[in-house]
This record gives C-alpha cells, sequence and structure tokens, in this order.
C-alpha cells in the first residue's frame, strides 16, 4: 500500500527507482569470499585491527580514570577484557578459515552473535551489554574499513539511497552514475547532502525522520525534490502523475538548452554575471555546458573529503591546473578549504574528541590558520596553478570573522608567493585576494573588510545560520532556516553596498544564488554575479532573461517592506511562479 513520508527538499527534481539502504555504523557487512591464498593476510588484519581497537580503548580508559573516575572507567574495561577474551577473537578467526572470507565479516558476524547470546538472557544488567557489543564491533570495524564508505562502494545499479545521515566523505564515496536520488532522515537545508546532490543534478529530501524503519532494499519509492515528499510502493495513479511531472520537468530543460549560446542579460539588457559552484574539477564541462562563464566557488576541500590522508602539493596542484586547463581563460576562484562544522575527513570524523559545538568552532579558515604547514601547502599550489594563466585565478578565504584574522590569511599567501619566487616557479603577483562573507561581523564590518579584501563573495549558507542561529544540518529547526528574513536581507544590502562603495567586485555564491524565487530580490539589491551550482544555471539565465532590472528592485523593496519572514518568502516564491510557471513543472504552489 502506499505510504507517505515527508521531509526536507534540498535538491529538485523526480526521481522513480528501486530503494538502497545504506545502513549506518550498525550495518551488516556483507559476506565476500576470498582466494585461500589470501587468508593469512586476513588473519593479519583481524590482529592488528584488534590491538589497534585495545590501544585507542586504553587511551580511552586511562584518561575516563582520571577525568571521571573508576566507575565511569569501567566501560572501557569491559571492552578490554572482551577483546582480551580468546571466547570472542577465536571464532572470528575461525570464521575467516571455515568461511574463507574477510576479516571485517568474520568479525562482525562473531560480535553479532555475541550479542544476540547477551540479547537473550533475561537478567536486564546482561541485556544492556549489547549497546556495548555493537559500540566494540564499531571500533573493529572502523579499524578494519574505516568509518562509512564499505558499503557505497558495493552500489553497482541506479537506485536511490537511503539513510540516516549522509556525511560529505561518504556522498564523495559514491559512484556518482549510480544514484538516482539521496533520502536522509536527518539534515537540513543546506547541508552538504543537498549541496552534493545538487551538483550531482539529482533529487534529494533530507530530514524524513523514521524513514528507513519503514523501507526495504528493493521497494518502489518515489522521491519528489521539489515538495519534499517520499512516495513509498505508490499505486499506479500516483506513479502516472509523478510521471507526467517528470516528463514536463524533461521537456522545460530540453527548451533550457536553445538558451546556452544566449547572453545572460535582463530585458533592459543589463549583463548578469552567472558562474558555477563546483567540488571537483571534472564539473567545469557542466558549468560551461550550461551556460556559466567560469567558477565562482571552487569548493577544494572535497579534495580532502575524498582522500584517506591529507592531499600533497601536487595533488592539489594537479587539480587545480585541470581547472584552468578546462576554463582556458574564463575566471575560477578558488576557496582556500572549509573543513570543519558538517565537513569532515574521516580522520576528524574518527576522532575521540569530537568539537561540541563545531558550526561555532575550529572551521575554515581558523583551521587552516592553526594547521600552517597544511595550509600553506594548498596556498602553493593554488598560486603555483594561477602562474599557468596569469589573470584568471583569484584565491577566496572563507569564514572570515575579524581583519586580523583576514590579514593573517594574506600575510601566509604573500609569504608563500615569496618562497615560490626564491624557489624560481612563475608567479602572478597581482592574483586577487577576497573573502567569502558569510559571518554577520563579516557583513556587519563590510566597509572596513572592502578596504583591504580584493572582492567579496557572500555565502548566504552560512550567513542565514549564523544570522538566525539555526545550524543548517539540524531538520528540527529546518522550518525556520529562512535566506528571506529582514535581518538577512539587511546584511546583504550593507555587504553590497559597501563593495559598491568601495568599487570591488561582489558576488553571491550560497545556495540562494541558485534558487529561482530568490534571484530577483539579489538582482534588485545590487548583485550583478551569481554563482550556482550548475544545474540551475539554464533556469536561472531563462528568469533573468525574463525580467528588467526595475522590476527586481521592486520586488526587492516590496520585499524590505514586509513585516513577516514567512510573508517575505511566500511573496518571492509567488511572484516567480507567475512569471515563470513551467519552472515548477506547472505545478501548484503547494504541489
Ligand atoms: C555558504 O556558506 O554559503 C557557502 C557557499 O559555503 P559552504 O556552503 O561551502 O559553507
Ligand atoms: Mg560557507
Amino acid at each position: 500500500m502506499e505510504r507517505v513520508f515527508k521531509g526536507i527538499a534540498v535538491s529538485p527534481g523526480i526521481a522513480i527507482g528501486e530503494v538502497f539502504i545504506l545502513d549506518d555504523q550498525r550495518r551488516r557487512i556483507p559476506k565476500r569470499a576470498i582466494p585461500l591464498a589470501q587468508l593469512p593476510g586476513e588473519h593479519e588484519r583481524l590482529d592488528k585491527a584488534l590491538q589497534a581497537s585495545i590501544a585507542e580503548l586504553s587511551v580511552l580508559r586511562e584518561r575516563t580514570d582520571k577525568e571521571l573516575g573508576a566507575e565511569a572507567a569501567k566501560i572501557f574495561a569491559f571492552h578490554l577484557g572482551m577483546l582480551a577474551d580468546p571466547t570472542l577473537t577465536r571464532p572470528m578467526h575461525a570464521l575467516i578459515d571455515s568461511e574463507t572470507t574477510t576479516a571485517e565479516y568474520a568479525a562482525s558476524t562473531a560480535m553479532q552473535q555475541l550479542a544476540e547470546r547477551f540479547a537473550g538472557f533475561r537478567d536486564a544488567a546482561f541485556k544492556t551489554k549489547v549497546d556495548d557489543i555493537h559500540d566494540l564491533s564499531m571500533r573493529v570495524l572502523k579499524n578494519l574499513i574505516g568509518e562509512h564508505t564499505s558499503k557505497l562502494s558495493k552500489l553497482d545499479h541506479r537506485a536511490v539511497v537511503i539513510a540516516r545521515d549522509l556525511t560529505p566523505s561518504q556522498a564523495a564515496a559514491f559512484n556518482r552514475s549510480h544514484v538516482q536520488a539521496f533520502v536522509t532522515e536527518f539534515g537540513g537545508k543546506t547541508g552538504h547532502t543537498g549541496i552534493f546532490a545538487r551538483a550531482m543534478g539529482i533529487p534529494a529530501v533530507v530530514g524524513s525522520t523514521g524513514i528507513r524503519e519503514q523501507v526495504s532494499e528493493g521497494d518502489t519509492v518515489i522521491v519528489d525534490g521539489d515538495s519534499g515528499t517520499i512516495i513509498l510502493d505508490p499505486d499506479q495513479k500516483t506513479l502516472a502523475t509523478y510521471k507526467g511531472w517528470q516528463e514536463r520537468r524533461r521537456l522545460f530543460q530540453i527548451s533550457l538548452r536553445e538558451l546556452k549560446d544566449l547572453p545572460c542579460v535582463t530585458v533592459d539588457g543589463t549583463p548578469i554575471d552567472l558562474q558555477g559552484n563546483i567540488e571537483f574539477a571534472d564539473e567545469i564541462t557542466q558549468v560551461i555546458e550550461a551556460g556559466g562563464n567560469g567558477v565562482g566557488l571552487y569548493r577544494t576541500e572535497f579534495l580532502y573529503l575524498t582522500a584517506e590522508s591529507e592531499p600533497t602539493e601536487e595533488q592539489h596542484y594537479a587539480a587545480y591546473a585541470e581547472c584552468v586547463k578546462l576554463l582556458d581563460g574564463r575566471p575560477l576562484t578558488i576557496r582556500t578549504m572549509d573543513l570543519g562544522a558538517d565537513k569532515y575527513t574521516q580522520e576528524q570524523e574518527r576522532s575521540e574528541n569530537p568539537e561540541r559545538n563545531p558550526m561555532l568552532g575550529c572551521r575554515s579558515i581558523r583551521y587552516c590558520l592553526q594547521n600552517l604547514p597544511m595550509f600553506k601547502r594548498q596556498l602553493r599550489a593554488i598560486l603555483r596553478a594561477a602562474a599557468i594563466r596569469p589573470g584568471t585565478v583569484r584565491v577566496m578565504f572563507p569564514l572570515v570573522t575579524t581583519p586580523e584574522e583576514f590579514r593573517r590569511a594574506k600575510f601566509f599567501l604573500n609569504d608563500v608567493m615569496e618562497d615560490l619566487r626564491d624557489e624560481g616557479h612563475p608567479v602572478d603577483p597581482t592574483v586577487k585576494v577576497g573573502m567569502m562573507v558569510e559571518v554577520p561581523a563579516a557583513a556587519l564590518c563590510a566597509e572596513s573588510f572592502a578596504g583591504q579584501s580584493d572582492f567579496f563573495s557572500i555565502g548566504t549558507n552560512d550567513l542565514v545560520q549564523y544570522t538566525l542561529a539555526v545550524d543548517r544540518t539540524n531538520e528540527l529547526v529546518a522550518g525556520m532556516y529562512n535566506p528571506a528574513s529582514q535581518a538577512v536581507i539587511k546584511l546583504l544590502r550593507m555587504t553590497v553596498d559597501a563593495a559598491k562603495t568601495a568599487r570591488i567586485p561582489v558576488s553571491c555564491c550560497g545556495e540562494t544564488a541558485g534558487e529561482l524565487e530568490y534571484t530577483m530580490m539579489l538582482l534588485g539589491i545590487g548583485l550583478r554575479t551569481l554563482s550556482a551550482n550548475s544545474g540551475s544555471l539554464p533556469a536561472l539565465k531563462r528568469l533573468i532573461r525574463s525580467v528588467t532590472i526595475e522590476q527586481c528592485e521592486q520586488v526587492a523593496k516590496k520585499a524590505i517592506s514586509i513585516d513577516s519572514d514567512g510573508a517575505v518568502a511566500s511573496y518571492l516564491r509567488d511572484v516567480t511562479r507567475k512569471i515563470m510557471p513551467e519552472a515548477f513543472d506547472g505545478r501548484s504552489a503547494e504541489g
């Protein structure tokens, strides 16, 4: 029977496909047969993982004992005792041989069997041990195969991925041609699941609490990334309706192709510069195909997220040089890495000391300024790539909060430039250095930043989060995440005005820049450069070519005069739907 779930729409489009469930850490490890000759290697891997787990647990026990007392440390003593107990480890080794299988399958099966035995006891004290065994199992598996990526790499057909949560490193591990849509139980509007899905051009819905309990692998599912609806086992009538909308969307996309070589100008002839946001160099082809005039935001942290360890200078350089080559003279804004908050490397995810409040923690430029050798490796690579085609590459620092921080970042950039020069590398001394305006402090002091920055790029994803104190990845407060709030609009205007006064370029590269309903407001407050994922560029161009600047100014003026944030959002949506109904599959505002 058809069942309908709601979530938060984070990437548009409709997918109709088969469910693929991505378990979290408590997953089943698939059984994989391996050649007999590899068995000794599996025993060795298992021993190493057990030893590594024992070492981690000993440190934890000691620290807990010191900080929280002997009682709290007992839990780790229990874990350690289990790992030292041959009645647990012997069956693991035995399974490798009897099943000719991998160390991870043997370890997870033995742990699972033990957990089931404990669960079967009447005594509640034994039952509570089941969770401990799962914890222990996760630790051993982490030391065998890394935290998250194993099942993903086994996805070998096109399917709708349903997960509890999806970290950027998991998303990055997918074979991109196999994923039709994402659905997660956690997450908010501008978290990185959505950014990834948009970059891949597939629909995604996040924050659909409890859905994993209700689905089975292979079920038919419809994911509506426009309205945030997920329909399991749809009946024939629903399927037909969605197929109809899918077809309209397909035709709309085809109709957009004719715009590719037309200029991006408003009806009154004002040119608007549309650029693309990318996570990987190979997305540049799509950006250009979609009519983008360069890259306004290269999120270089994905170089770190897709690797097990920090990229070398040469790996950075290879990626940036590839971008310069593909762009062939078009502009490229390389943002230095923005790790932390909701973007963790596998290594950071495994850390025993997660930050208590990572959104306000050591992320982005703060992290770079605390890890200078790593920061300088990236800066060297960027500057070397910038010298390939002088005048095309710009460097941008994320999450700049204070002028001192910006000056320090620039100081290290200059330092690196000197080193490169001394080493005989060509450099472009005129390379432009700018900053993201994505912290309210930066927008409020935009005037003073404008005096020392070559350009601004407004990151609305973070600006909204920090202005409204709404975690951009938290489904519980997703309804409060509103780029059309008066406070945010005020900060946008302050930033644009400060840039204009100082005569420096300003653009918007947050997700707001790619969403049609905000376009008229952004142009109306004076923005002339928007950078968005390639999938949204053609529709943006169509809208821009359908309006005048005066119309946009009127829309912005009206929006500013409305004294309810929710009403501003619906006003902007309604105006856009009236001008371009075909962008919404002809569906009603509620559809
Ligand atoms: C932003 O914050 O708007 C932005 C573009 O950066 P990111 O989404 O990568 O944090
Ligand atoms: Mg940001």
